[in-house]
């Protein structure tokens, strides 16, 4: 990593002025050293969120024991019992039988593991996330687990989303966050639900995704610059 205290120091400052009153900027920690990871704790970032697990095993050693640290990207199931109870949130379940492994795995250490249910904005067979209308339905079927808390939702808009597009992308998912959250108020069907946490925009969307409703910011390049 080549970047200097002072551009690291400069871009933390751009980003959380832009998130005041608004949302919480997390770094993704993505291909980025430790060493240079908790340099910016000082500078006023908490919150890092990895998408490796392999990684994140290997730096978690390293890792300045303050921050609050989340998991990112896509989680295999075998993967998952390294991840529960190590990371304080997990933004990317997106099927029954990950729930179910998360919630069995949570079981065994005593604890509730929070998750953001991770929507499918593109349409992308290839992507991962659950289809947007098929939120509601998923989180009823991921609230019969007793070790699973979902706390909100996340997404992430197709890398060929036009600027001018990328308002009502976010808009879609922020509106599902909105009338879930009156859901909970109305009824118990999903009262092992909260919706709370609402994870959108990364460095080049995060304007866009701030003034549609975002509360969690992940940026990568934003925080570190470009990855090489
Ligand atoms: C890498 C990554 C980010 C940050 O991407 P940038 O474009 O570098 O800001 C955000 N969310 C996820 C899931 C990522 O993998």
């Amino acid at each position: 990593m080549s970047i200097t205290d002072e551009e690291l120091r400069s871009n933390i400052r751009t980003l959380l002025s832009a998130a005041a009153g608004k949302a919480r900027v997390l770094a993704a920690t993505k291909t980025v050293d430790a060493q240079t990871i908790n340099k910016i704790y000082d500078m006023g970032i908490d919150l890092i969120g990895e998408n490796r697990v392999q990684e994140l095993m290997e730096k978690l050693p390293y890792l300045d024991k303050r921050f609050e640290i989340h998991f990112i990207g896509r989680l295999q199931r075998n993967k998952v019992k390294y991840i529960v109870g190590r990371v304080a949130l997990i933004h990317s379940l997106d099927s029954v039988p990950l729930a179910e492994e998360i919630d069995r795995r949570a079981q065994k250490l005593g604890i509730v593991q929070e998750c953001l249910v991770e929507v499918n904005l593109g349409g992308e067979e290839s992507k991962g996330g659950v289809p947007l209308d098929e939120v509601e339905s998923f989180i009823a079927s991921a609230a019969v687990f007793g070790h699973i808390k979902i706390v909100g939702l996340m997404g992430v808009v197709p890398k060929t989303c036009e600027k001018e597009n990328l308002c009502a992308f976010f808009t879609k998912i922020t509106k599902k966050f909105i009338d879930i959250k009156h859901q909970n108020v109305d009824n118990s069907i999903m009262s092992n639900a909260e919706m709370r946490i609402l994870s959108l925009g990364m460095t080049h969307d995060y304007v866009q995704a701030l003034e549609c409703g975002s509360n969690l910011i992940r940026i990568g390049e934003g925080v570190f610059g470009a990855r090489t």
